[in-house]
């Protein structure tokens, strides 16, 4: 049966390098339900490892994690990738960090990059560079994910900085993309002000929170009947009956 979940597809854990420091996946997972959400999607830049702490943190919670990251692509522009499960999200971040930008973080520049394990809950630092962008291209990244049984979603496309619109101009034709997000400072109506061109797409609105008090504050509606990536896609398709509300 189709119901309401309020969802924020885009929440980042203090993995991110720009993430605040008490995003740990437990803070995160309780700053949601205090917000009143039911679906949130943990999507760090270029990495996955703090989705299976969520994952965890939730379960008791009444919350549910979609397992998804944020990847930069080589055009240098971020897209939200939703994956099905854990197993696939940990396929594909194995994909993403054999195209990482070769070298170390470097905290004193980037920030810290912290994960959790999800059993133990020690956290460590994660050593890769994930603030540059890897080497997928927008089309490598739209053909894995899809591949994987995930979702795309060009995150915050009325940003000028690290956006498809910003760096393409345009969205390229032919891409199997779900929908596109816009960033929670701008309402439907202005999008397609600006944007006309984006008509065609579902739209979501999301946080892109860095800090706790961010999560929530950009939200979308989805009518599905299941929380699960496959879902999210029909709502942005506005396939069988499912839909996607936002201001
Ligand atoms: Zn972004
Ligand atoms: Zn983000």
């Amino acid at each position: 049966m189709l119901r309401a979940w309020a969802a924020d597809l885009h929440v980042h854990t203090f993995l991110s390098p720009c993430a605040s420091r008490d995003m740990s996946p437990g803070a995160v997972v309780r700053r949601c339900r205090e917000v009143g959400l039911d679906i949130v999607a943990i999507t760090d830049h270029n990495a996955a490892g703090n989705v299976a702490r969520a994952m965890a943190e939730a379960a008791t919670a009444g919350l549910v994690v979609v397992p998804g990251m944020e990847v930069c692509t080589r055009e240098e522009l971020h897209v939200l990738t939703l994956l099905p499960d854990l197993s696939r999200a940990a396929q594909w971040d194995a994909v993403v960090r054999r195209a990482l930008t070769p070298g170390e973080n470097v905290p004193e520049i980037f920030g810290e990059q912290w994960v959790q394990d999800a059993c133990t809950g020690v956290i460590s630092s994660e050593t890769a560079l994930l603030a540059a962008p890897t080497r997928l291209s927008l089309e490598d990244v739209v053909r894995k994910v899809t591949a994987l049984g995930g979702a795309c979603i060009p995150s915050h496309v009325d940003r000028a900085a690290f956006s498809i619109l910003g760096q393409l101009g345009f969205v390229p034709e032919g891409l199997d993309l779900a929908g596109l997000e816009i960033s929670r400072v701008v309402g439907r109506k202005e999008a397609l002000l600006r944007m006309p061109h984006i008509a065609g797409y579902g739209l979501v609105s999301s946080s892109d929170a860095h800090s706790l008090d961010e999560i929530g504050l950009g939200c979308s509606l989805l009518w599905i009947e299941a929380p699960t990536a496959a879902e999210i896609v029909l709502a942005l398709r506005g396939a069988l009956g499912r839909r996607v509300e936002i201001e």
